[in-house]
């Protein structure tokens, strides 16, 4: 019997197959599971039978492990449950035990996906676009994107790796229905990418089409089942392909080990460690106080809400972002789970102390002659103080290093402003100490 599934994650397709072919009592080892090919005429399924839940859930996350006996593995261990041969831990069944090692490295491997996975700006015709590039070692696009398509819903992005495409083209605010009323798409993949020129030689030849073939075509499953950390594995990762904007080589070294940092707490419920970025000889350091929400998925700083209206103020100011280095003064996302939100937290006193060691870093080996306090806890980290923010903004100071500083708010603080007329008020104010921190610029 030649069962053909429609793709390597055709977890619908297995399932279809699995039931009928279970209920019409066709035994494991005459049955040849194809990715591709044309599907016979499966048996008249007629009937119900269960399986454990666990077994469902190692089969939700095995069945997107790159391993080519996944199928017919877990349509035996269906078959022996519905006979009552299957023991319930797996460390009594080694076929059950080789299951769950396929769910746990797929469960790793999205972690280390959502953690590595790096985007940078490209602009299309539809304006602009973060584009990722990653090369997973299992089949965790799909589910992947679903959580990516969750959480940043409201940008355009696109992430490539060698086996397939995923699309998403922003949507409105709040979780998106399954993928195929989401608008996320998938498409054709790349090899050869190497780094960020790559991709982007790609991109520029490749996604008119890509984007236009893309169609909503994923059935993977539990995409929930990935967002819990992975258990530890024996199996050592492999080299990821990391993207990312980089400073200079000492930056780039001191990025690399801020991603294993453990000197605080806060590095256990969040996705990952974001480093400050820019280019190097920047003259000015931007200063904020931690990652947001989107800031800790895609793992680059200041591209949540308070990040886009800090680009629209530098703009007004005559600022060019890409000619000044941003950060915070704490690495990792601080925040409190709500149900499916995670709502930001600040740092404390001495989550900020620790974390200046990072600071400390950037301002030594980037050497700006001029560092924007944004808020109180930016602040704080540089002059190791409590700082009111409202009475000490606007006006540069000399530091004992040499370098100036120029205190004004953080922009998130103008987003939480609840009244239309105070909110402009406050967002002129805000422009008006960038267009000071542009004249010190051209001053220095
Ligand atoms: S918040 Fe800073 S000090 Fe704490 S673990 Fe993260 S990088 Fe390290």
């Amino acid at each position: 019997m030649q069962v053909a599934l429609a793709r390597e994650t055709d977890w619908d397709g297995w399932r279809h197959a699995t039931r009928a072919l279970v209920l019409a009592g066709v035994a494991p080892e005459t049955i040849d599971w194809q990715v591709g090919g044309t599907q016979g005429d499966l048996p008249d399924a007629q009937g119900t039978f269960n399986v454990p839940r666990t077994l469902v859930a190692i089969a939700a996350l095995a069945v997107q492990a790159r391993a080519p006996e996944r199928f017919d593995l877990l349509y035996r261990l269906v078959w022996r449950a519905h006979h009552g041969a299957l023991p319930a831990a797996p460390a009594d069944d080694p076929a059950l035990a080789d299951a769950q090692a396929l769910a746990f490295a797929v469960r790793a491997e999205a972690h280390r996906m959502r953690t590595q996975l790096r985007f940078m700006p490209v602009e299309d015709a539809d304006g602009s676009r973060f584009l990722g590039w990653f090369a997973p070692r299992h089949h965790v696009l799909e589910a992947n994107a679903q959580l990516l398509a969750r959480r940043f819903a409201d940008r355009r992005w696109s992430i490539v790796t060698p086996d397939g495409s995923a699309h998403w083209d922003g949507a409105a605010r709040g979780a998106p229905k399954p993928a195929e009323a989401s608008g996320l798409r998938f498409g054709a993949g790349a090899r050869g990418i190497t780094d960020d020129a790559t991709l982007a030689a790609w991109w520029e030849a490749h996604h008119p089409a890509v984007l236009a073939e893309s169609v909503p075509d994923s059935s993977v499953p539990e995409a929930e089942a990935l967002d819990e950390a992975p258990r530890p594995l024996d199996r050592p990762p492999i080299g990821p392909v990391v993207l990312e904007a980089t400073a200079d080589a000492d930056v780039q070294r001191a990025r690399e080990e801020a991603r294993h940092c453990r000197r605080c707490d806060l590095w256990a419920p969040a996705s990952q460690t974001v480093f400050g970025e820019g280019p190097a000889g920047a003259p000015v350091m931007f200063i904020g106080e931690q990652p947001g929400d989107q800031e800790d998925v895609i793992g680059r700083p200041f591209v949540g809400p308070a990040g886009q209206l800090l680009d629209r103020a530098m703009e007004e100011a005559g600022i060019d972002r890409r000619t000044v280095y941003v950060t915070n003064a704490v690495k990792h996302f601080k925040f409190t789970p709500r149900g499916k939100r995670r709502i930001h937290q600040s740092p404390d006193a001495a989550e900020i102390q620790v974390c200046r060691f990072w600071l400390d870093v950037e301002r030594v080996q980037l050497a700006p002659r001029l560092l924007v306090l944004m808020g109180g806890s930016g602040a704080r980290a540089v002059l190791g103080r409590a700082v009111g923010v409202t009475r000490e903004r606007g006006r540069p100071f000399a530091l004992e290093d040499g370098q100036t500083a120029f205190i004004t708010v953080h922009p998130s603080y103008l987003l939480r402003i609840p009244d239309e007329a105070g909110k402009a008020r406050e967002y002129a104010a805000f422009v008006e100490d960038l267009r000071r921190v542009r004249a010190l610029m051209e001053a220095a």
